[in-house]
This record gives C-alpha cells, sequence and structure tokens, in this order.
C-alpha cells in the first residue's frame, strides 16, 4: 500500500529534471536571505569556521569566533599559543582536542607550503589535515566558484523528500545533485535547502501547509492526504 502511494506521488509530481528549475526558483523567492549563516572577514576566518562547525551549529560557532578572530588574525597566531590555550579557545565547539589538532596542521601546512594563504583549488584545500570534502566545498562555494554541492542533514533530508535522489550517502546524493542541479544554482542550492529545513520542511514535523512547494513534493502531506482519500473512494 506505501509503495503505491510512493509511485503515485511520484507520478503526480513528474520528473525530477522538469521541476528542479520551479523549486529553485521558488525558494529563491520565499528565501532571497538565505546565505551562509557562519560570520568571517577573510579566507582565513572562513576556513577556520567552517572547520570549527563540524557537530555543532553555526550560532555557537559565531559567539566562539567572535572573541577567537580578535586574538588570532594569522596562521602563524594559532601556532603561537599553547595547545592547551587554543583548546580552551575553542572549547565551547566541541570535539574541541581533535579541532585544535586539526587547526595546528592546517595552519603549519598554509605557512609551509602556501605562503600563509588559503588555497583556491578544492584540490589543496583537501590536503588540509582535518579538511574533508564538505569543509572544502563550502569554502570553495563562498568564494563565488562552487565545484560541488554542499551536503548536510538539511539538504539530504529535503533531497529525498523532494524525490531529488533515492540515496543516502552525502557523496552519492552530492554526484545526483550535481547531475541535476544548473551549476549557476550550485553555490545558492545548499543555503536555500537548509533554509527551507530550518523553517518549513522541518526534520520531525514538516508544515507542508506552508510550503511553496507542495505540488512539487512527492513527500508531502496534503497531497499524501489527497491521494490516499481519492484512493479509498
Ligand atoms: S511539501 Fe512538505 S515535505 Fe515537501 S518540501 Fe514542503 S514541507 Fe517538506
Amino acid at each position: 500500500m506505501a509503495r503505491s502511494y510512493v509511485a503515485e506521488a511520484r507520478r503526480r509530481v513528474g520528473p525530477k529534471r522538469k521541476r528542479i528549475v520551479p523549486i529553485v526558483e521558488r525558494l529563491l523567492d520565499e528565501h532571497p536571505d538565505a546565505t551562509i549563516a557562519l560570520r568571517f572577514g577573510s579566507d582565513l576566518e572562513l576556513l577556520v569556521s567552517v572547520m570549527l562547525s563540524a557537530q555543532t551549529t553555526d550560532v555557537n560557532v559565531n559567539r566562539v569566533t567572535e572573541r577567537l578572530f580578535r586574538k588570532y588574525k594569522r596562521p602563524e597566531d594559532y601556532l603561537a599559543v599553547p595547545v592547551e590555550e587554543l583548546e580552551n579557545d575553542i572549547r565551547a565547539t566541541g570535539f574541541f582536542r581533535q579541532k585544535t589538532k586539526a587547526l595546528r596542521g592546517t595552519m603549519t601546512m598554509l605557512i609551509e607550503e602556501y605562503d600563509g594563504r588559503v588555497p583556491d583549488r578544492i584540490e589543496d584545500l583537501l590536503r588540509l589535515p582535518g579538511v574533508a570534502r564538505k569543509t572544502a566545498n563550502v569554502v570553495v562555494a563562498e568564494r563565488g566558484d562552487a565545484v560541488g554541492i554542499v551536503v548536510d542533514t538539511h539538504v539530504r533530508r529535503l533531497s529525498q523528500r523532494l524525490g531529488l535522489t533515492r540515496q543516502d550517502d552525502p557523496v552519492k546524493i552530492e554526484r545526483d545533485l550535481v547531475g541535476l542541479v544548473p551549476r549557476r544554482y550550485w553555490n545558492v542550492f545548499p543555503h536555500l535547502l537548509i533554509w527551507h529545513g530550518r523553517r518549513v520542511c522541518i526534520a520531525r514535523s514538516p508544515r507542508c501547509e506552508e510550503c511553496v512547494l507542495t505540488d512539487l513534493c512527492p513527500a508531502s502531506r496534503l497531497e499524501i492526504g489527497t491521494v490516499a482519500s481519492h484512493g479509498g473512494a
């Protein structure tokens, strides 16, 4: 029974290739303010913020970096203090020991191999200790030339609900999205899904009745209700 609802829902909304641009355009209208929530004033601050944001909220990171960035301005500054001092300065972001290790390793490589600058290419960013694909994607995208699509928990959930992917693994989801979303939207697409995920398509109780994507979404509760009642008639 559940399977037939899913198939019916997919038929109702049509193929994802036809839906993707209307989905993006409606979300752009709905969330014109959708940008990265992290606060930073330089490439180095961007990199550090994204590294600190693993397993915590952007609000929490901003609280910590407000003070951190007044004290640490150059890569050398992160190496000039005792390890325990840096650990204390970022403690509130959680996993502070691993993050301190990653920050110090990254700063060392930036100084030794990149003249103290954050490199532009994703291949170089991925060489930095503790910088995984998601971090590198965010950094490159924020500098205006996304080479992939950032997949976090909101992007994963909404991509699945919207029927844009059947995958569960972030790397495979990214592959599906990159093949589907026009490149001009790669920068903004994750922000749109993140903001829509926070404001409307909430994890436990999506507010389908307030959602601008109801007729484009196979998971819409409103439309499923319609299908169910038609099916029962
Ligand atoms: S219609 Fe419902 S499930 Fe679909 S995106 Fe909107 S809130 Fe989420």
